[in-house]
């Protein structure tokens, strides 16, 4: 029982204490290339139908596959590689020009179908996990980005149910724009936008315009619109 005049600790984590995963190591990793240092944090949904099972697969050697953490639906944390080590999570792909992203990253993994929401608890632990992980490495909130962000046309997740919005409010993400765009939609501007907002993969339009459109308006259909541009920031010609 607490002593008189110092309150008790409530059973609820607060969001300023600092997380204890659940350490359950993986085979799968090996060390940085070039002496990188993490400089991004991926976002992965599990696209598996529970934690449990994700666990077992992200550490199954015959796989060869990994992420740092992974966040179940409950809230529950484990981390199955140290974030000194380069895991296996992002493959090929690039952002800002800059490729072997598992060299340059550490990987959280979403215990998430990829088709319904992410809960409450998850996305509160995915939050205070983010602050941790951006103050050990010092990065800023542009260092936070989807797997589709970096694999556009190979990967979705972590899909048109994250709450993107959400980080960006707190910092844990690059804010959006929200000057008007152009009145028409010239398509080699807004890959020049795109690629200096990092999508900087070779990839047709249309797949482009799908991997910014998860990222920013995932309701966005049909051909590429003035909203398009809305997102890719304040430094767009027009304005
Ligand atoms: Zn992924």
């Amino acid at each position: 029982m607490p002593a008189a005049g110092i309150p008790a600790r409530s059973a609820v984590p607060s969001t300023t204490d600092p997380l204890t995963p659940i350490w359950h190591p993986s085979p799968n990793f090996g060390p940085r290339r070039d002496g990188l240092k993490p400089s991004l944090i991926v976002l992965h949904y599990t696209a598996m139908s529970s934690a449990v099972e994700a666990v077992e697969r992200l550490c199954d050697p015959e796989v060869e596959v990994s992420a740092h953490y992974l966040i179940g639906a409950n809230g529950t944390l484990w981390q199955m590689v140290k974030e000194q080590e380069r895991a296996w999570h992002a493959g090929a792909g690039e952002w800002h020009s800059k490729d072997d992203i598992n060299s340059r990253s550490i990987g959280i993994e979403l215990d998430n179908r990829g088709d319904h929401p992410f809960s409450a608890r998850q996305m509160t632990v995915l939050e205070t996990l983010l602050k941790e992980i951006m103050v050990r490495w010092s990065m800023q909130p542009s260092s936070v980005i989807g797997h589709s962000d970096m694999a556009p046309g190979r990967k979705s997740d972590p899909g048109p149910r994250f709450d993107w919005q959400r980080l960006e409010r707190q910092g844990l993400a690059s804010r959006r724009g929200h000057g008007e765009g152009p009145q028409d939609a010239p398509n080699d501007i807004f890959r020049a936008l795109a690629r200096d907002a990092g999508f900087s993969a070779n990839v047709d339009d249309d797949t482009l315009l799908t991997a910014v459109r998860l990222r920013f308006r995932p309701w966005g259909k049909g051909p590429l619109e003035p909203a398009d541009f809305t997102p890719l920031g304040h430094t767009a010609p027009w304005t």
